[in-house]
């Protein structure tokens, strides 16, 4: 099989790489990380004052349009590739299982997909992402409270309220008991505006848990 298709890092074409991995060593040291997970008042965080109430949020990497980065994601959203997910889920829970601000956390929670694309897809990405923050940082995923509103949903409850609401009405929560009183972390793949994690983190609450933190693959600049 290695012959037919040898397995090459998409990163720089060697076919030194472990089985598993997407990206050869040195393409994953070469990554542009920040170092937003240690950094108190970050700018992810600032993403969200006055906005939502999050404890400490950060991004693995800075999202560069043109660069590795975007083809990660566009292989983690497009190209069925897990392996991508799972990469950059372990080098969140290897630079979050260090961080003393990040140790009150009790759950993961993914940021939810439509389940018909989670069927196209075969996965959702952030739980994927989940998943391999997982394998590096023991903690339960909670895919059970935060859920998608379908496409017609959404447009029936835009009719009723106001244009005036800033907060896009994108999902909705159940077995709120799951959550309450715990400490959140939610999940997600690109950070651009923070609109997604502000209506999720809006919805959350809901459930009353004790706080909402956030790690996101890769921020937007
Ligand atoms: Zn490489």
């Amino acid at each position: 099989m290695h012959l037919l298709y040898p397995q090459i890092c998409f990163g720089c074409g060697t076919d030194e790489l472990e089985k598993t991995m997407p990206l050869c060593h040195r393409c994953i040291h070469d990554l542009p990380t920040t170092d937003f997970f240690s950094i108190d008042e970050n700018i992810v965080e600032k993403i969200f004052w006055g906005r939502v109430p999050v404890q400490h949020a950060g991004a693995l990497l800075f999202f560069t349009k043109d660069g590795l980065v975007q083809d990660l994601m566009t292989q983690l959203k497009y190209h069925h590739n897990k392996k991508v997910g799972i990469l950059l889920g372990n080098l969140i829970g290897e630079a979050i299982a260090v961080e003393e601000r990040f140790k009150q956390i009790d759950l993961l929670v993914p940021i939810p997909i439509l389940s018909s694309k989670t069927h196209s897809r075969g996965y959702n990405q952030s739980h994927v992402i989940a998943l391999g923050i997982q394998q590096k940082w023991s903690r339960p995923i909670e895919t059970q409270v935060l859920v998608k509103k379908s496409w017609s949903n959404t447009q029936t409850m835009k009719n009723r309220k106001s244009r005036m609401q800033q907060v896009p009405d994108l999902f909705m929560v159940q077995n709120v008991e799951n959550i309450k009183g715990k400490n959140i972390l939610l999940v997600d793949d690109v950070l651009t505006t923070g609109a997604t994690l502000e209506a999720a983190i809006a919805c959350l609450l809901k459930g009353a848990p004790a706080s909402v933190s956030i790690a996101v693959a890769a921020y937007t600049l």
